[in-house]
């Protein structure tokens, strides 16, 4: 360890190098303040037993009971300030020392003198010094005590005991000073690198949930691009499949009708004939579009014309069975520049705005979809008189899996807006004033970033 706690804060009370703040001491001051004031309390108990059951005269019993008076309000003190997560008078543990030394130096001399039960306190003292500041506090307290003890030894002249006594007494203080500060030392070091240790581990924790988390979104994400290319696929394979089956009969129908309108034939006939060419004509185109739409979808990036993207969408959707409502191009511009993108997959944005419109408008309702240029955006917009978004429903429309429809996917507007991103632009939902929604895909121009 780089960092030793016990070369700094000497005078600065308890170990306050782990403390983000002066006044909030760290979980290891409050622990010892505790543990302190029980040691306290118990000192002061005891005292009082020894003053009040030996056989004291009146006057010195009452000295006794005064000077540990002093020790009680003392103690009550600290244990407030321990109540309220603070170390009472903790930044000045030189002064406390002093003070110990004196309040223990005055009951022995008013007990027994220097083999008083009182000298105890010293070693308290002393444990309660090392369980709270640093070991040089605690040697500069172990020295007071030694003071207060020699003190008492010049002033009361006492020669019954021993020079080997006296000199005992303090080398047992030397060394529960010793030992006790070693003891805390090492304590602290392990918690303070077991803290170290924690907080790393939760800040691992912390990384690796948001890491998961970020990862189960894109997993979804790309689950759900997945599901709705998977759709559309499916679609374009069974649409293909029954533009052949219908395809080959129909060139025969048609083969036919043509050599038949070939004969010589009434007015009644032929007339019918054509009206049949005209409507096999007709099934014939639609075949082609829809043959079309089932192709492969050519992801080729390139500039593309705007106005074609929005007419092919069109015409897909005029087949789909659900088309009730009335589906409008406003008109636009000629001569619209062109812009750098992959027409198919605009092609298919365009589709699920025009498809989403007609579901929500309903029978008879009006869809209008626009194409505007400014000078720095193309905008793609997809209106329509239906009922709007529901509020609540707003926040989750670009959701994927988000839907109120009984057979929907709720993959149409993610994967929109996802290739409107890709293409660098914007897809947003808009509630029209006069009620309905607007969804406008903004795609800046003309340096499209791709
Ligand atoms: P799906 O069409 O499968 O439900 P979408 O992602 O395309 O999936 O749409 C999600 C939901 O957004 C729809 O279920 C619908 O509630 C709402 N929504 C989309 N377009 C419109 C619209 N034009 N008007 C009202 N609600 C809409």
């Amino acid at each position: 360890m780089t960092h030793d706690p016990q070369d700094e804060n000497l005078y600065n009370g308890p170990i306050m190098n782990y403390m983000v703040n002066k006044n909030t001491p760290n979980p290891w001051d409050l622990d010892a303040e505790a543990i302190v004031v029980k040691i306290r309390w118990f000192g002061v108990l005891i005292g009082y037993f020894l003053a009040n059951a030996a056989n004291f005269s009146g006057d010195r019993r009452g000295l006794l009971n005064a000077i540990l008076a002093i020790g009680v309000a003392y103690t009550l003190l600290d244990t407030y300030f321990s109540w309220k997560k603070k170390v009472f008078l903790g930044e000045y543990p030189l002064f406390i020392a002093a003070m110990e030394s004196l309040f223990i130096g005055l009951l022995c001399y008013y007990e027994e003198g220097l083999s008083s039960t009182f000298r105890y306190y010293y070693f308290l003292s002393i444990l309660c010094c090392a369980l709270r500041y640093s070991w040089k506090v605690t040697a500069l307290c172990f020295t007071f005590h030694c003071i207060s003890y020699g003190t008492l030894f010049f002033l009361l002249n006492d020669n019954s005991q021993s020079k080997i006594f006296i000199s005992l007494t303090m080398i047992v203080m030397g060394w529960l000073a010793w030992a006790s500060t070693s003891l805390t030392t090492l304590l602290r070091r392990t918690s303070s690198s077991l803290e170290v240790s924690n907080n790393e581990l939760l800040k691992n924790k912390s990384e690796l949930e948001a890491r998961i988390a970020e990862r189960s979104k894109q997993l979804q994400e790309a689950q759900a691009q997945v599901l709705q290319q998977e759709k559309m696929a499916a679609f374009g394979l069974l649409a293909a499949g029954i533009a052949h089956e219908v395809g080959n009969p129909l060139t025969s129908i048609f083969s036919m009708v043509q050599i038949l309108q070939k004969k010589e034939l009434d007015d009644y006939t032929r007339e019918k004939l054509d009206l049949m060419s005209g409507q096999l004509t007709r099934i014939r185109d639609t075949l082609r579009e829809v043959m079309d739409f089932s192709r492969p979808a050519n992801l080729e990036r390139k500039k593309i014309k705007p106005l074609p993207i929005i007419e092919e969408a069109m015409n897909i959707a005029k087949y789909y069975k659900r088309t009730r409502g009335k589906v409008s191009l406003i008109p636009v511009q000629q001569n619209l520049p062109t812009i750098q993108g992959i027409h198919d997959q605009l092609v298919q944005v365009i589709l699920n705005l025009i498809l989403n419109a007609i579901d929500a408008a309903g029978t008879g309702g009006n869809i209008e979809v626009e194409l505007i240029i400014t000078e720095s955006n193309i905008y793609f917009q997809v209106s329509d008189n239906g009922p709007g978004v529901a509020p609540d429903d707003v926040p989750k429309l670009f959701q994927p899996f988000f839907t109120t429809k009984k057979h929907g996917t709720g993959l149409g507007l993610f994967v929109s807006q996802k290739i409107i991103e890709e293409h660098g632009g914007t897809l947003q939902y808009l509630q029209k004033p006069e009620g309905g929604s607007l969804f406008r895909a903004a795609i800046p121009f003309p340096n499209l970033p791709l």
